[in-house]
């Protein structure tokens, strides 16, 4: 029975597997605790199954899953912890990006009594300036209108304690903000800094679009803000149209009829029609999240599994 499970989602990291594990072991090894390694091969189109297949050879504590297809990091994290059998667990990347030398720091932690402990970024050198820009903007956002608190810099190097991660696989959602809901669970929280690494191979799986998506994946399952604060702007809407109809009577009465008014329609229905098709789209984000909800298809579908019990 392993104590700690490690859990590593893959996503096209051939590369780098044999690097990652090079400093993992000895890492772990100095922890004296009994310890899996659970990787999650999300869907590669490359080597990283028969790679880590290869690793586990020379140690049987790796564990490996294999994603009918691509899933997403945070559902292959989640499986990751559906499968862990340890005491405690940490999630991480397996790009190096996050030094598993910060591990018996995170452990030091859960010795003290803390259940869930964030590994934060102490900066952001590693990304670009766009990124960095944009990353900056959602949590400021977030934390402005989420319902959680979230740890800045908090990212998906995580440890959880058995409660916790009970408390996650209780979770029935399937937009799986893993960072929110880590914060949501609750417990006691604690954070350890670290320097985030370059990348060790390969490239990052992220571009804008799906980082855009992300970010509203985040906001919408912590905040309901965006579909309430149409009701304030449709009060103020209205308090200024009846403001300015009580302007247009005095005017009528005062000047007389003015027929000319061709701009002012214009930029009203404009304004309107805009502010009509925002927030209908807001609703439609809203709505699609919860047509995959009722829909509740299974999170994943594995296709191998090597190395666990059943
Ligand atoms: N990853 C994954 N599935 C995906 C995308 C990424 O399992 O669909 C893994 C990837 O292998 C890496 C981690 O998630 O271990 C972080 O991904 P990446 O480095 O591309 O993101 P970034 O560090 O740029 O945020
Ligand atoms: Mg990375």
């Amino acid at each position: 029975m392993s104590q700690l499970s490690v859990i590593l989602p893959f996503h096209n990291e051939s590369a780098g597997v044999r690097h990652l594990l090079e400093r993992l072991y000895p890492a772990l090894g100095k922890l004296g605790l009994s310890y899996e390694i659970i990787c999650v091969d999300d869907g590669s189109s490359d080597f990283t199954f028969e790679t880590l297949v290869h690793e586990r050879q020379f140690d049987q504590r790796l564990k490996i899953v294999r994603f009918a297809r691509n899933f997403g990091k945070e559902t292959a994290l989640t499986c990751g912890l559906h499968l862990a059998k340890g005491q405690v667990a940490v999630t991480m990347d397996s790009d190096l990006q996050h030094p598993p030398e910060i591990i018996p720091a995170l452990l030091q932690k859960w010795h003290e009594g803390f259940e869930v402990v964030h590994a934060t970024r102490a900066n952001r050198k590693t990304d670009g300036p766009l990124r960095r820009c944009f990353s900056r903007a959602f949590y400021s956002i977030f934390r402005r209108i989420a319902d959680i608190e979230m740890p800045e810099g908090a990212g998906d190097f995580c440890l959880f304690d058995r409660k916790a991660i009970d408390a996650m696989n209780a979770l029935p959602e399937r937009n799986r903000f893993m960072k929110g809901l880590t914060s949501w669970v609750g417990f006691r929280q604690a954070t350890v800094p670290f320097d985030v690494e370059p990348r060790d191979s390969g490239m990052s799986n992220w571009n804008f679009f799906r980082l855009l998506r992300f970010a509203i994946d985040g906001i919408s399952a912590f905040s309901t803000l965006p579909l309430r604060v149409w009701t304030w702007c449709g009060m103020l809407v209205s308090f200024g149209a009846i403001l300015y109809a009580a302007y247009l009577v005095a005017d009528t009465l005062i000047y007389g009829v003015n027929v000319p008014g061709y701009a002012s329609t214009m930029v009203g229905i404009l304004f309107l029609g805009g502010l009509q098709l925002m927030s209908l789209g807001v609703i439609g984000e809203y709505l699609g999240r919860i047509f995959t909800e009722v829909k509740a298809r299974p999170l994943y579908f594995i296709s191998e599994r090597i190395g666990f019990d059943q």
